[in-house]
């Protein structure tokens, strides 16, 4: 019953609300608010490394680690990042974070979606990476987990909101070298105690150098959790 009116819901939703593209205004494809040339347009992050997805500078034919995870391996075991942060992606994820473009995280949280292979089974939950309470409070939302509703809603892997907080303030960021950012975010996670799950994703826009990833990698396996996966929509 439940899932029926949820199939109405949807019909009547689409007919009031026809997909839009939100890059030319054109009419979407199926629901998703981008037209077909502009999801043509995106850029594709197809070869990268398996651990981290950096981007290689050529296509190999066999899955392989980028030498800075084969030097220095991070704590997550598996990156997923579809797409390059670069125009007209980085334009949906600024839109989303600095201008609350809420559309915006339904259409990144779809492509993010779509493009997930489950490589091993599928994750027990997703985790958004957590802001800094004062964060969210300035910004009165996350974007990750904006991103990460839509996601947990099309592939049916419940969100956890709970287990894991952000302990520091590690607001100046992009300042920083990648191994200052490592310094910086060396306990800023913290994961409850009764977590259990053992095969979790984190969720996030967008991967820069991995570290906040690392970081939260690190606190789950301490925890106890076998497997982590990285989903970001894009790769800096
Ligand atoms: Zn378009
Ligand atoms: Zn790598």
């Amino acid at each position: 019953m439940q899932k029926d009116r949820s199939a109405w819901l949807n019909v009547i939703t689409t007919a009031l609300f026809p997909a839009t593209c939100l890059l030319c205004n054109h009419p979407g494809e199926h629901t998703r608010d981008l037209c077909y040339h502009c999801y043509q347009s995106l850029p594709k992050n197809t070869s990268c490394c398996i651990q981290c997805a950096q981007a290689f500078p050529i296509a190999y034919p066999t899955p392989m680690r980028c030498g800075r995870c084969q030097h220095n391996q991070p704590a997550f075991d598996y990156t997923c990042a579809p797409f390059l942060y670069q125009e007209p992606l980085r334009y949906l994820v600024t839109g989303l974070k600095f201008r609350k473009h809420f559309t915006h995280a339904r259409l990144l949280g779809q492509l993010l979606a779509e493009h997930i292979h489950f490589t091993q089974a599928r994750p027990e939950v997703l985790l958004p990476i957590p802001l800094h309470p004062s964060r969210y409070r300035a910004r009165g939302f996350n974007q990750a987990l904006e991103i990460a509703r839509t996601v947990s809603k099309q592939l049916h892997i419940p969100l956890d909101l709970y287990s894991c907080t952000r302990k520091k303030n590690t607001s100046q960021q992009t300042q920083l070298s990648a191994q200052q950012r490592q310094q910086n975010l060396k306990n800023a996670f913290h994961v409850a105690h009764t977590f259990t799950a053992q095969h979790v994703a984190i969720i996030d826009d967008v991967m820069t150098t991995g570290a906040t990833s690392h970081a939260l990698a690190l606190v789950l396996k301490k925890a106890g959790v076998q497997r982590v996966e990285v989903w970001v929509c894009a790769r800096a």
